[in-house]
């Protein structure tokens, strides 16, 4: 599926939802019903939250007038953001590096423009149920979203629900042990040699001096193992936690040549026969996102519709 596809014309009578995609860099709004299925987007830089929000506002103002008028909406957003719905914070981004953004409330305002239900969660649990639904994951019901690029973050999908608790997961923050060829000291500011302070984009530029995506030769044979062994340190930690049924690979980093084959190899490997599922050794276990930059507006689309199912119980 590319980008280009998404326009297409609305092919069933479904109800028309919104999705937003609300990324630390960019922010991606879709009107529709699916990736294949939308009758108008917006793609805008993140610049400052109430330039940001007040695009938004202002699409749906627009759409509105052209009668596009969404009956749910759900958000997915960069965060840390407060997940529980009792807290009066709920839909906020709590504390975030990215400057002018902690403390943002980003589901109030749209929620209070639209006035219809709205899904809130994160960027990553929303690309995680977005593949589920049309992606890499479709059709099953317990599975692991893992982005590798900037940073490290994972959804878990669990029985078909979002694994949430006091917060959402952190599983970039899982520990690893040190490759043995590696003095890379890592760079989480909290943990430092933590999955994402070894395997993040930043970490694989720091260590080789150049960018993931500048890397040749034999340094990028290298770095693809020394990555692939790094990630599945941590995916081990995560299937024996969570015995997702797959496992997806996405963000910027995931798309190193060869890093798939290497990390299939390497998880087989620091598994060490145990449990001996045919499973955790088939090319179906782990696989890149089937969605590319469509999964977080395509997951914010679920978000709503959930938003939908749960105003009307
Ligand atoms: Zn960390």
């Amino acid at each position: 599926m590319t980008v280009d596809s998404v326009l297409s014309r609305r092919m069933n009578d479904l109800p028309l939802l919104a999705g937003i995609e609300a990324g630390g860099t960019k922010v991606f709004v879709l009107l529709g019903t699916g990736p294949d299925d939308a009758v108008a987007e917006l793609r805008i830089p993140t610049t400052t939250p109430e330039e940001t929000l007040g695009s938004v506002i202002d699409f749906f103002a627009t759409q509105r007038e052209a009668g596009n008028v969404p009956v749910a909406a759900g958000i997915a957003s960069f965060g840390p953001v407060e997940l529980r719905r009792d807290h009066p914070r709920y839909g906020f981004i709590t504390t975030t590096p990215k400057p002018g953004w902690s403390g943002t409330d980003v589901l109030g305002p749209i929620r209070a423009v639209l006035d219809v239900p709205v899904g809130f969660d994160t960027d990553v649990n929303g690309a995680a149920l977005g593949e589920g639904r049309w992606g890499a994951a479709a059709g099953l019901d317990s599975f692991v979203y893992l982005t590798v690029g900037t940073g490290i973050g994972g959804g878990a999908v669990v029985n078909g629900t979002v694994a949430h608790g006091v917060v959402h997961a952190e599983m970039g923050h899982v520990a690893v042990p040190r490759h043995p060829d590696d003095d890379f000291e890592g760079r989480c500011p909290f943990h430092r040699s933590c999955l994402e302070g070894m395997a993040s984009g930043p970490a694989i530029a720091d260590r080789w001096g150049t960018p993931a995506q500048d890397l040749a030769g034999a340094e990028l044979e290298a770095a693809v193992e020394m990555q692939a062994w790094y990630l599945a340190a941590g995916l081990r930690t995560i299937v024996y936690v969570l015995a997702p049924q797959r496992v997806i690979l996405g963000g910027g980093v995931a798309a190193m040549p060869g890093l798939m084959p290497a990390v299939r190899r390497a998880l087989i490997d620091t598994l060490g026969g145990y449990p001996g599922l045919p499973e955790h050794g088939s090319v179906d276990f782990v696989v890149p996102a089937g969605l590319g930059s469509l999964a977080g507006p395509a997951g914010a689309l679920v978000l709503a519709d959930h938003a939908l199912n749960d105003s009307a119980r």
